[in-house]
């Protein structure tokens, strides 16, 4: 997706140990323009998947999995990652290793908002090493729905997650992938791709 790339190269500041920081437009001031072209482009990739919800998980993946929902005209669920005092009926709980802090989650989905037969589209802003997909993925299969794709904005090609969520039979839709942010520099999978 070129106007996302495009916003990369242009504000995405590379940390080190592999971490992409893009806090200008998706991960702490957001660019509603973008993630509305974001939710356009996911809808445009699955479309005709009789998706019946988007889930995602808090707090970063709630922009582009909204705008997605809006689009494909379904609900947006997003996985907390702390148990709320008001979440008293039954939930999914998974455990989730999170690759930027280093340490483990509980996240959690209230039963009643995944019925059994449902497809669901998991939305979230960076693919790393796949544990949170996994894990929502096994939230929604512990529910008797469907996983009907992936849909990631920012994938780092560099590290597994992409490849094992393939390998486990997942759809993955990115929309830019990254091959390496070797000596501060980003370079994509693909420099043909428009
Ligand atoms: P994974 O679960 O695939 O290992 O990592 C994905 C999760 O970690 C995403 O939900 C995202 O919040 C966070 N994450 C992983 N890599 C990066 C990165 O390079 N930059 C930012 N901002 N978040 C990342």
């Amino acid at each position: 997706m070129k106007l996302l790339r495009q916003k990369v190269i242009n504000e995405g500041i590379v940390l080190g140990s592999g971490v992409l920081k893009v806090d200008s437009f998706l991960n702490h001031q957001m660019d509603p323009f973008l993630m509305r072209e974001v939710g356009r482009e996911f809808t445009r990739r699955f479309a005709g998947d009789e998706i019946t919800k988007v889930l995602t998980i808090e707090s970063s993946g709630i922009a582009p999995g909204i705008m997605t929902a809006l689009e494909l005209e379904v609900p947006l669920i997003f996985a907390r990652k702390q148990k709320s005092l008001t979440l008293t009926e039954d939930i999914y709980v998974e455990k989730v290793y999170s690759f930027t802090k280093k340490e483990s989650n509980e996240i959690t989905v209230s039963k009643k908002f995944i019925a059994p037969g449902e497809r669901v589209l998991i939305v979230d802003d960076f693919l790393a090493n796949g544990e949170a997909a996994f894990g929502l993925a096994r939230i929604v299969e512990q529910a008797g729905a469907s996983v009907a794709g992936i849909g990631i904005v920012i994938e780092k090609s560099f590290q597994p997650g992409g490849r094992l969520l393939q390998k486990a039979g997942y759809r993955v839709e990115s929309l830019v992938r990254i091959a390496s942010l070797e000596d501060g520099v980003v370079s994509f999978v693909d420099d043909e791709e428009e």
